[in-house]
């Protein structure tokens, strides 16, 4: 069973069981450090997405992803592509109502970027008001923050941006494209913080408060990419398939989007 969206044809997608939940991962081009390459975050997002496809390919369609995100916080590092918000929502909502006009109910914002967690939650809010079809997103370490806390070698901090889960899972996926020789830890989390904390999976501080990239990292690093290994990787993206698998079988139960409008009167 085809479960690419770009590989059926347009007499396919008319046939298709419509309760398929449309997957659409949105990372981002940018740094990761020396060590990794600039599209780390799409290499990632793919491989859940198509790691759920394979394990449950009646359920689900992947899209062809969306590489861009919201980043320009980054820009001081050369490579960087970084798309506006504003942007970002109107082309994430274009796609969603396209798919809602072929007749598709359920879409997945699968996010593997952590700036455009807050603009993929915008995406699927508006999506359910302008198409009214069910539309989540998620950004997937938060699927995962108990399994992760199992696996991870680093401290609180180790795991930002190109650290150690990032690293591990593209070195499980690619090994011949990171180097860890130029690895080093920038672990910039400060304990004695009561609002602020990156780590992703800490669920974040109180507060939220992000500086330009090249402030706070002077590699790109945050984290700690030096413990990472590709054993380590495939349980991070194991866990995050599975958990993803699960949300998709919880969106599929989720009955469909209903109105009442209560001006129409008494009652
Ligand atoms: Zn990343």
């Amino acid at each position: 069973m085809k479960t690419e969206y770009g590989q059926l044809t347009w007499q396919e997608i008319r046939d298709a069981d419509k309760d398929r939940v449309v997957i659409l991962n949105v990372s981002a081009t940018e740094d990761h450090g020396p060590h990794m390459p600039l599209d780390t975050d799409t290499v990632i997002g793919m491989a859940i997405a198509r790691g759920v496809a394979e394990r449950i390919p009646d359920q689900v369609l992947v899209m062809p992803p969306v590489p861009y995100g919201f980043n320009e916080h980054h820009k001081d590092f050369p490579g960087v592509i970084w798309i506006q918000p504003e942007t970002l929502i109107a082309f994430i909502t274009d796609i969603t109502e396209s798919l809602a006009h072929h007749g598709f109910r359920r879409v997945l914002l699968l996010n593997s970027h952590g700036s455009n967690h807050a603009v993929l939650d915008l995406a699927a809010r508006k999506t359910v008001i302008r198409s009214n079809i069910i539309c989540v997103s998620a950004s997937w370490w938060n699927l995962i923050p108990d399994q992760i806390g199992k696996i991870r070698r680093s401290e609180t901090g180790g795991i930002a941006h190109a650290g150690e889960m990032e690293t591990a899972v593209y070195m499980h996926l690619h090994p011949e494209l990171v180097d860890l020789s130029k690895a080093e830890t920038r672990n910039t989390h400060d304990p004695d913080s009561r609002f602020f904390n990156l780590d992703l999976a800490a669920g974040g501080g109180g507060a939220m408060l992000m500086r330009w990239w090249s402030d706070i990292s002077p590699d790109g690093t945050m984290g700690d990419p030096t413990v990472a290994t590709p054993e380590t990787g495939k349980q991070f993206l194991d866990a995050a398939i599975t958990r993803c698998a699960e949300l998709i079988g919880e969106m599929r139960a989720l009955g469909p989007m209903k109105r009442r409008d209560h001006h129409g009167g008494a009652g």
